[in-house]
């Protein structure tokens, strides 16, 4: 990129290779289907996501921990997916990452009719400003979430580690989701 300050992208402008990587990988067990999705969440991503419009199953379980950057047209491009995908099929997502999860705060439509069965929260050392992310199983948490859950020890210094800006906001979520997951 040329310049010192970066562009917004706009629709129509040429990605960098860098913002390009968006990988899916398929493994299939006895249990259903797994995909692994991993990079950024764009327009690209959008239409590598129709190809798995393709697969044969009815269980399906979609692994987020490396989604690591979204843009709207891929937000947009995800609810467009999820809506085509889980007509007939029974969907989770798994490990939520924290930029995945910023976007299922703000808009139902990206889970859709499906099931969120873990997450991965980002918290920040207090003290010495180190992150971590920390994977809450929403079955666990919905059943005896505290404050003292969304805190931790920050593994550089020992320090205060919160994995939270909005304690309401996760409190929130994850009743929401645990009682989903509880009507099966
Ligand atoms: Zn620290």
């Amino acid at each position: 990129m040329r310049g010192a300050t970066a562009t917004p992208i706009r629709e129509g402008t040429r990605l960098a290779h860098s913002q390009v990587r968006f990988d899916i990988k398929v493994q299939r067990s006895k249990a259903g289907v797994e995909i692994k999705l991993g990079g950024n969440m764009n327009e690209v991503a959008g239409v590598k996501l129709l190809q798995l419009l393709n697969e044969d199953g009815r269980d399906f379980a979609f692994e987020l921990s490396e989604i690591d950057s979204i843009n709207s047209l891929g937000v947009r491009a995800w609810i467009d997916f999820i809506r085509s995908f889980e007509d007939g099929r029974n969907l989770e997502f798994r490990a939520c990452s924290p930029v995945f999860l910023s976007q299922m705060f703000l808009l139902d439509a990206t889970i859709g009719k499906s099931k969120v069965r873990s997450i991965l929260v980002r918290g920040v050392c207090a003290a010495c400003e180190g992150e971590t992310n920390k994977l809450l199983d929403i079955a666990t948490a919905g059943k005896s979430l505290t404050v003292a859950t969304l805190r931790g020890t920050c593994p550089s210094c020992r320090g205060v580690t919160n994995y939270v800006d909005d304690e309401g906001e996760i409190l929130e979520f994850i009743e929401k989701q645990a009682q989903r997951l509880s009507k099966t």
